[in-house]
Order: structure tokens, then C-alpha cells, then sequence
């Protein structure tokens, strides 16, 4: 393992600034690398990356503390990335979900978190009226992944 390691250059570009919100769930990162620099044509972006994804935002009433962070963190990106558009990708067996006992069988699930995901953009258009909010649902077959916006 080289002691330093120096990255590939990166062009300077001034694209509009995006925000992405998904969950850390290692299984889904290669997925969501490919489908964000490769789908969405996005070179960079300020990302959000926490179990369960953009659900902390959904939780002002059963963990109110926990959805305070979670609004502070999405403003203080917001602010640093000077944000037009944000994206927010739910996914398929989350683990977080299945942990936290929000969901208990796939259909159910897929539902509950594109219910969390319309929520969460509800919520967030109030507070940030400006803001582009695109969704988007992950689920994994194979070595892949299919990425649909819903
Ligand atoms: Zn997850």
C-alpha cells in the first residue's frame, strides 16, 4: 500500500450544484457511483450518505433530535454546495429498515421507503422552495442494479 496516494485529475467545472442523499449500505455504492457519474451525467456532487438514507428526515416526531442533526446536516451541505437540485435514492432491503422494524416483507418496504422518499421531498420544498427534488428507487439483481425514478 503506498504511503501517499495522489487521485486521477478531475476537470474544474462550474455544473450546477447537486446534493445527494442515500443510505451507506455498502452493497448499493458501487450502484449508485455508476448511476449518479454515468446515468446522471453528475461529474461531482456533495453527497449525504447515512443508513437508511434520507429517512433521518423523516423522523421530526419519533426521533426529534435525531431529525434536528439531519436538517442541520442538509442545510449546512445545502449551503456549502449552494444547491439547485437534490436527489434522493431509496433502496430495496434496507437494512436499516428491516433493523429499525419499518419494514417486514419487500413489497411492503418498497413501499414504505418511496412513501419516506415523497415525504421527506414534501418537507424539504417547504423549507427550501428552490430546490429541484428528484427521487429515485434502487433494487439489486445480480451483479447490478436498477435505478427507476419514482
Ligand atoms: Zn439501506
Amino acid at each position: 500500500m503506498p504511503e501517499i496516494f495522489r487521485t486521477a485529475p478531475v476537470k474544474i467545472t462550474s455544473e450546477s450544484a447537486v446534493v445527494v442523499i442515500h443510505c451507506s449500505d455498502p452493497r448499493y455504492q458501487p450502484h449508485f457511483q455508476d448511476f449518479l457519474n454515468a446515468g446522471l451525467k453528475l461529474e461531482r456532487y456533495a453527497l449525504i450518505a447515512v443508513p437508511g438514507g434520507a429517512h433521518f428526515l423523516t423522523l421530526v416526531d419519533y426521533l426529534p433530535k435525531f431529525s434536528w442533526v439531519g436538517w442541520r446536516w442538509l442545510k449546512f451541505v445545502h449551503d456549502v454546495a449552494r444547491a439547485e437540485r437534490l436527489i434522493l435514492i431509496g433502496h430495496d432491503e434496507c437494512r436499516w429498515y428491516l433493523d429499525m422494524r419499518f419494514g417486514h416483507d419487500a413489497r411492503r418496504l418498497r413501499e414504505r421507503v418511496i412513501e419516506d422518499l415523497r415525504c421527506v421531498s414534501t418537507g424539504i420544498t417547504e423549507r427550501f422552495p428552490h430546490l429541484r427534488v428528484e427521487l429515485f428507487f434502487a433494487r439489486l439483481g445480480g451483479d447490478h442494479a436498477t435505478i427507476e425514478s419514482v
